[in-house]
């Protein structure tokens, strides 16, 4: 019998692994059963029965006044607290400009931007002016549209990173997650805890309008903005740039870290199904040509699953909620549906 090698052996498996919770119906009434199965078999793989949500409490502990972003906007930052799971409590930077229009959008970090500090503009001094502008710009550039912009860190990023083996706006993703995943949990299930417990303290913020929630985040931000908006249909709007493409193309190919990773997941579904699950709400999507994160066939992946959402939203929804664009370029954020986020 042929002997396969490491790599070999993880594609013939891959190949041989149909999605078991894809969607395949044509109707209203099918697909939603299968929103309502899907979304309990996922909770299942994320282990949320096991996950303790702590007792609601939020704590702000610094403000600044008058601050300005790189265009201009005059806004306050604030940081608070807010207790999620037993033991565990998140940072959130919270950026109000002065003549805000009460939206409120829940901006999600990438890898290397030093969890939230980068967001909202606190950067080490090795980051470029490139990395500053194509990778974490969207909290300001939402501030500048007029929303108020929460500015969360995720478990093993920015001041939640356990170890100092690596840069200190790298991630810690993979050695919290090997470590969850040997005890049974995995880091997407408690980010997701985590941040439905953050879209909770936005829901009771001043001055913020709910119906008008938008998350928006790129790349290890894209991943964790659409899951988010998957399983908790308070986000109205969901804007991922940077991450979207079948989960088993990018095997020992491209996204390494371990956020990516969860038990069973790659069994169960694919990415086309955390975005039907958003489904009729705003969903847009923007990638680069040449972004290496999309894996192996690139484009060609990302088609198929734009393809099934597409089908979803206009043949089931009969509406023209859900966007996608390829841009010309490599790994970045390009925000080229920023102009559907105008101020009123
Ligand atoms: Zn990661």
């Amino acid at each position: 019998m042929e002997k396969l090698n490491g790599k070999l052996y993880i594609n013939r498996l891959c190949a041989a692994t149909e999605p078991k919770l894809r969607f395949n119906g044509t109707t209203r009434e099918e697909f939603d059963k299968w929103r309502e199965n899907t979304l309990a078999e996922i909770k299942k793989i994320l282990k949320f029965d096991k996950l303790i949500l702590a007792p609601f409490k939020c704590e702000k502990q610094q403000s600044a006044n008058k601050l300005k972003s790189p265009n201009g906007c005059v806004y306050k930052r604030e940081l608070w607290y807010v207790d999620t799971l037993e033991g565990l409590s998140v940072p959130v930077f919270v950026m109000i400009p002065e003549n805000g229009n009460q939206k409120p959008a829940l901006a999600l970090h990438c890898h290397g931007a030093d969890g939230k500090n980068g967001l909202v503009g606190i950067v080490h001094n090795d980051i470029t002016d490139n990395e500053k502008k194509f990778t974490f710009s969207y909290a300001f550039d939402m501030l500048e549209k007029g929303y108020t912009v929460f500015c969360p860190d995720i478990l093993g990023s920015g001041a939640r990173k356990p170890l100092t083996l690596e840069k200190p706006q790298k991630s810690d993703c993979s050695a919290i997650n090997n470590a969850l995943m040997s005890l049974g949990y995995n880091l997407l299930g408690v980010t997701m805890c985590e941040l439905k417990r953050v879209v909770d303290f936005i829901a009771e913020f001043q001055n913020v309008n709910m119906d008008e929630l938008v998350c928006v985040g790129f790349s290890s931000g894209g991943l964790n903005a659409l899951w988010l908006a998957a399983l908790d249909e308070r986000i109205k709007t969901v804007y991922v740039s940077g991450y979207f493409h079948s989960l088993k193309k990018t095997a020992l190919h491209s996204n390494f870290c371990g956020c990516n990773f969860v038990p069973d997941m790659w069994a169960s579904l694919d990415m086309d199904t955390p975005a039907m699950l958003v489904a009729p709400r705003k969903l847009y999507i923007e990638t680069g040509r040449d972004d290496n994160l999309n894996g192996i066939d690139g484009l060609e992946n990302v088609y198929k699953l734009v393809d099934m959402v597409r089908k979803v939203y206009i043949n089931i929804f009969e509406c023209a909620n859900f966007k996608f664009e390829v841009c010309e370029g490599k790994h970045k954020w390009y925000g080229v549906f920023m102009d559907e986020f105008y101020s009123k």
